[in-house]
């Protein structure tokens, strides 16, 4: 997988553990985008959903910002790290925002390592529909794990992706290593 597959890739995601349809069902990329109405915005659902659970997908949250599993991920253990209030661009944020963001990327990090053993990271965001954004009014930035070869071990098939365990388990395994 390269990593410009990576990015395409991200057009596409949204999370099922909400019991979302996917924002972009249909790859149109007409009319007005998807997420644009809070109320219809799956991370502000999200935000709304509780504390972490496996059925929300949350591996951690904290006052202004969380971090949950994407639920068709590129690599497993791949989160997203999500302002709680509905922003689409960086400068929309407070400066207390954009710390725990940063922090929470920092932690997810640190989470993944010592709960996977991943090799690498691709850390990022898509900001705006033209960047490929698939929820583009609400901004979240992506943490990927990679492994070396990490093409061999996740086969796609028909364009699934079939990944070594389910999201419970890695729901689990990020959830209980995410730093106190
Ligand atoms: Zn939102």
């Amino acid at each position: 997988m390269s990593l410009e597959h990576l990015w395409a890739g991200w057009r596409g995601e949204y999370v099922a553990s909400s019991g979302a349809a996917p924002p972009d069902a249909g790859r149109s990329e007409e009319g007005s985008p998807p997420g644009d109405d809070p109320a219809h915005c799956v991370f502000c659902r999200i935000a709304a959903s509780g504390p972490p659970s496996a059925e929300n997908g949350v591996v951690w949250a904290g006052a202004t910002a969380y971090v949950v599993l994407n639920a068709y991920p590129y690599a497993s253990g791949h989160v997203m790290v999500v302002p709680r209030r509905h922003v689409g661009a960086l400068g929309g944020l407070t400066d207390e925002e954009g710390a725990e963001l940063w922090s929470a990327l920092r932690r997810s990090v640190d989470a993944l390592e010592s709960a996977l053993h991943p090799e690498g990271f691709n850390l990022g965001a898509n900001l705006g529909q033209a960047a490929g954004a698939g929820i583009p009014r609400h901004l979240h930035l992506h943490s990927v794990p990679r492994w070396l070869g990490d093409t061999n071990f996740m086969t796609a098939v028909a364009g699934a992706r079939v990944l070594p365990e389910t999201l419970a388990a890695t729901w689990q395994r990020v959830h209980e290593a995410w730093p106190g």
